[in-house]
């Protein structure tokens, strides 16, 4: 069997009723994967595809995003089937026709992020493991946030900085940040909140009516200022959203600090996937946590 008649057969599965595929459009603008927008029978569906190995990474994908369809906080594309072959792997979702923000837009995706933060489970991580990009993401619940990020956040890159030959002084530096950042967790409440959890400018966007649409996430339950700090990393939200989540939801003192050290663990993944510059990056930014403790 071909791949797309095994896609085929998995839409017309999931959504009982037939389906044959008419056209096939590649979509672009993702980091990882190949993309379409896949037509016929009188619908459309949003197809991801990828090395048979990543199915898993799929199904991680496919189980957050219906733990954010069910939080009815903000929209994102409903999940519809995911499998693999010997070919590949693929994840179907409801296609989503983006359009560009209307004058509230950016304000009304701030509301829904803070929204969906107040959704609180009652241990930090989650289910399942998932991943951040290509790099694999623990999710083992734990009590304990500070453990939490220890260990399957800040430790987990660390160690595999180290793998990768990251420099000795980035890897000391970390040791010493790893046994002291939960001086700068004191006294500011953190509750287990759902998160995207890879919400950079390129993973949320708006639908044709201007709403909120967010996509491509990395879901866990944890601190929701990790949320808020990605998407300062890389730019792309504006004074609108950031003024919205506030109101709705406002900020505990602090937040400048430890938007360094949820970042960090983002930087250290660019440095794992990517290499070069990020090293330097990574060791700055631990440098300038370290003189705030
Ligand atoms: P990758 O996993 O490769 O990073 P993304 O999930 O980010 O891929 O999707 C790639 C691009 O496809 C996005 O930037 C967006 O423009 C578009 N896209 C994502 N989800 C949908 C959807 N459900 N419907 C239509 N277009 C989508």
């Amino acid at each position: 069997m071909s791949l797309w008649a095994d896609i085929e057969r998995s839409i017309a599965e999931a959504t009982a009723a037939p389906f044959h595929i008419e056209s096939r459009t590649p979509v672009g603008g993702g980091c990882i994967n190949a993309a379409f927008r896949v037509a016929g029978s009188g619908r459309a569906y949003f197809v991801k595809t990828s090395a048979p190995h990543t199915a898993d990474a799929f199904a991680a994908e496919a189980a957050g995003l219906a733990e954010i369809a069910r939080s009815q906080t903000v929209r994102v594309p409903q999940p519809v089937c995911h499998g693999s072959n010997s070919e590949a792997g693929w994840l179907a979702l409801e296609f989503i026709d983006f359009g560009s923000a209307r004058r509230d837009s950016s304000g009304a995706l701030g509301q829904a992020l803070a929204a969906m933060h107040r959704v609180t489970a009652p241990r930090f991580g989650w289910q399942r493991d998932n991943a951040i990009g290509a790099t694999p993401q623990p999710n083992t619940p734990c009590e304990d946030w500070a453990e939490f990020w220890r260990e399957h956040r800040l430790g987990f890159q660390l160690a595999l900085a180290e793998h990768n030959g990251a420099p000795k002084s980035l890897l000391a530096k970390g040791e010493r940040l790893l046994r002291d950042f939960p001086a700068l967790l004191a006294g500011c409440g953190v509750e287990a909140a759902l998160l995207h959890g890879d919400l950079w400018g390129g993973n949320a966007g708006f639908d044709r009516a201007g709403t909120p649409v967010i996509y491509d996430p990395a879901v866990y339950y944890g601190h929701r200022e990790a949320d808020l700090a990605m998407t300062e990393l890389f730019g792309g939200f504006n004074r609108d959203f950031y003024a919205a989540y506030r109101e709705a939801f406002p900020l505990a003192v602090g937040y400048d600090v430890r938007k360094q050290l949820y970042n960090l663990y983002h930087i250290l993944n660019h440095y794992n996937l990517f290499g070069g510059g990020y090293a330097r990056q990574a060791e700055t930014t631990i440098e300038c946590l370290l003189a705030e403790i």
